[in-house]
């Protein structure tokens, strides 16, 4: 058992089918009276459903967020907001529309206000990150965690299956990072196990039933246990790595996570046993890494690096800027480790992850 520091973090959290209608009561309980609204271009709709609820309030509507906040989206929604005088940012989206809202919030310190559509979890993380020179660049701060997040099942019944599988698998990896981070605790170990549990048996059904309401909320509720673990403790190799090939090399943020959690979790095995245990118990079975594997297959998520676009002479130098900044992981992090780990899983070679010694 580790010896921990925890400090609970006042993001209040609304769950529930239907919750979305919750939103003037929360933002009023914000004392917002001009609300900016953020989404990604795709999701038109579910603004008109905020601007219907929130009337007047709205003062804003900036619907081109993207992922990993590109520099010139980081300055166009700043603006927006300044020019709005906006006194709420109002997320509606996955992690990219969160991330922009956090952009604002770092700069502003204007309070956030989330619905969150995937299970990503960035809602309920202290985590912002922006792309800089051409490179991601990821912080911690107090100013950019919702106050308020509003979590409705109901908002996702239409997330495609191959976000829900590829966001879903992301949340996973938070749950597998937190059960091994130094800095771990009971709370979130318990909250990553009970969110391995819920996305590992939700996931394989809404990809057969996308419209299953139960298993939805199932998933939303391991998506918000993944994001307060994530939000917690410190994350290692695997955010490290995923980090880096999607800042770095373009590959798409979601399916790096769905790709490498096996390999990574097969390269921490022998290093985190309690962990390893922790994570198989909720997954059911004996072994996680290769479990984690055989999810990935069910989902239909993209198995090898290459599927996403990358090129094999990446491999070297991703594994050099993937050792430039060390951090706490349980087997320490080498270039020579690292290189094998990626060249395994750029051609998806699923012996790295089931030969017990990888
Ligand atoms: P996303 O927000 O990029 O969304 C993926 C796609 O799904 C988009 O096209 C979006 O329009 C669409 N979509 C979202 N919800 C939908 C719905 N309900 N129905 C139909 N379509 C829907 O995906 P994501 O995986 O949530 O976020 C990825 C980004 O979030 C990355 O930039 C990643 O780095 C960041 N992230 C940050 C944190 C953090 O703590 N800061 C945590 C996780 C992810």
């Amino acid at each position: 058992m580790n010896d921990f520091t925890f400090e609970t973090r006042a993001t209040r959290v609304v769950f529930g089918a239907g919750s979305l209608a919750r939103l003037p009561v929360e933002i009023e309980r914000l004392g917002a009276t001009r609300v900016m609204l953020i989404s990604t271009p795709g999701r038109s709709d579910l603004c008109r459903r905020a601007r219907d609820l929130l009337g007047p309030l709205v003062v804003e509507t900036f619907a081109r967020a993207m992922v990993h906040v590109p520099g010139e989206i980081a300055v166009a929604s700043r603006q927006a907001a300044e020019s709005a005088r906006a006194d709420c940012i109002l997320a509606l989206g996955g992690g990219s529309a969160i991330g922009v809202a956090k952009v604002i919030a770092l700069d502003s310190a204007v309070p956030i206000a989330a619905v969150p559509t995937t299970y990503g979890g960035s809602e309920m993380t202290p985590i912002w990150g922006m792309m800089e020179n051409g490179r991601k660049e990821t912080g911690r701060n107090s100013r950019v965690q919702p106050r308020v997040v509003v979590y409705d099942p109901d908002l996702t019944l239409a997330l495609p299956v191959s976000v829900s599988a590829a966001s879903g698998l992301n949340a996973i990896a938070h749950c597998i990072e937190a059960l091994y981070a130094s800095d771990a605790n009971p709370l979130t170990s318990s909250a990553a196990i009970e969110g391995i549990r819920l996305l590992s048996s939700s996931l394989p059904r809404i990809v057969e039933a996308p419209g299953d309401r139960d298993q939805r909320a199932r998933a939303l509720n391991g998506a918000w246990l993944g994001g307060f673990a994530l939000g917690t403790v410190q994350m290692a190799l695997h955010h490290k790595l995923c980090h880096t090939l999607g800042g770095s090399f373009g590959l798409d943020h979601a399916g790096a996570h769905a790709v490498l959690l096996p390999y990574t979790a097969a390269y921490n095995r022998d290093s985190a046993r309690q962990a390893m245990r922790q994570a198989a118990t909720a997954l059911g079975v004996e072994d996680a890494p290769t479990e984690l594997l055989n999810l990935g297959r069910t989902l239909s998520a993209p198995t090898a690096l290459q599927e996403l676009g990358m090129s094999e002479d990446d491999i070297e130098p991703a594994a050099s800027l993937a050792v430039e900044r060390q951090y706490p992981n349980p087997r320490a992090v080498t270039r020579e480790g690292i290189t094998d780990l990626l060249a395994a899983a750029y051609r998806g070679d699923g012996r790295y992850v089931t030969v017990a010694d990888a």
